[in-house]
């Protein structure tokens, strides 16, 4: 099936403590962004992509798409004030004939093509699906003074991340419902799940952190050394 990916690149990554917002941020030499341009451009059921980026960095972030080798058509867009409403904007900008969309944080260097295909066949199939890992630790609720009040079961517990690609019109319909009722959520899944739809999960990896503090990007800096030998 067809699909338009938005890769929202919006954020002003504060807690990873540089000036420069989180998708603009050198891992390797190049931006955390350009890992997703270039993952996507290996994805061929991928037609089109939006990227919302901060105010001001959409001619950085159109070099970008540039030197990313990209051969389908990029639209550049100003994100919102949160993720949320980033993916908002950048779904308004998404062809019609789409058929479904597939959602990517910039700030996830290490998705892989197979993700995004993954994703985005079980959501053909299924209206939704995400990339996601089954919980490895042990889960506790503790209170405000970190006592331990219970342990989590943790069986059916899968940690979502993206891609997460879902049927246009379903997208749409949350995301006008989520304005509406004045629903946030974190992610665009809680979004559909809230509709009542079926999303699935894929296999995600343990690698496609995501780059939210300094301890990630050094992380990440390892990972890089070790897939690449440099
Ligand atoms: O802040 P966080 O890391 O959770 O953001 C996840 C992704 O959403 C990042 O790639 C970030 O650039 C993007 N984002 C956005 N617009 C915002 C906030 C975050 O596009 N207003």
């Amino acid at each position: 099936m067809k699909a338009s990916a938005i890769i929202v690149a919006a954020g002003s990554g504060t807690r990873l403590g540089f000036d420069t917002p989180k998708a603009f941020v050198e891992l390797n030499g190049r931006s955390l962004l350009s890992y997703s341009l270039r993952t996507i451009a290996a994805v061929p059921s991928i037609e089109e992509a939006v990227v919302t980026v901060p105010a001001g960095m959409e001619s950085r972030a159109r070099a970008e798409v540039k030197s990313a080798g990209l051969e389908i058509p990029v639209k550049l867009t100003p994100g919102g004030a949160e993720r949320q409403d980033s993916v908002r904007i950048a779904l308004g900008l998404t062809s019609a004939e789409a058929e479904l969309i597939i959602v990517h944080d910039a700030a996830r260097p290490f998705a892989t093509p197979a993700m995004f295909e993954a994703a985005i066949a079980a959501a053909g199939r299924a209206g939704g699906a995400i990339a996601a890992i089954p919980l490895a630790d042990t889960l506790k609720r503790v209170d405000h003074v970190r006592a331990i009040v219970a342990t989590v079961a943790r069986a059916a517990l899968w940690q979502a991340q993206t891609p997460q690609a879902f049927r246009r019109d379903l997208l749409i319909r949350a995301h006008e419902r989520a304005v509406t009722e004045r629903i946030v959520a974190t992610d665009d899944a809680d979004l559909v799940e809230q509709l009542g739809a079926s999303v699935e999960v894929v296999d995600g990896s343990a690698l496609n952190f995501k780059v939210t503090t300094a301890e990630d990007l050094r992380l990440a800096e390892l990972v890089v050394a070790t897939r690449f030998g440099c």
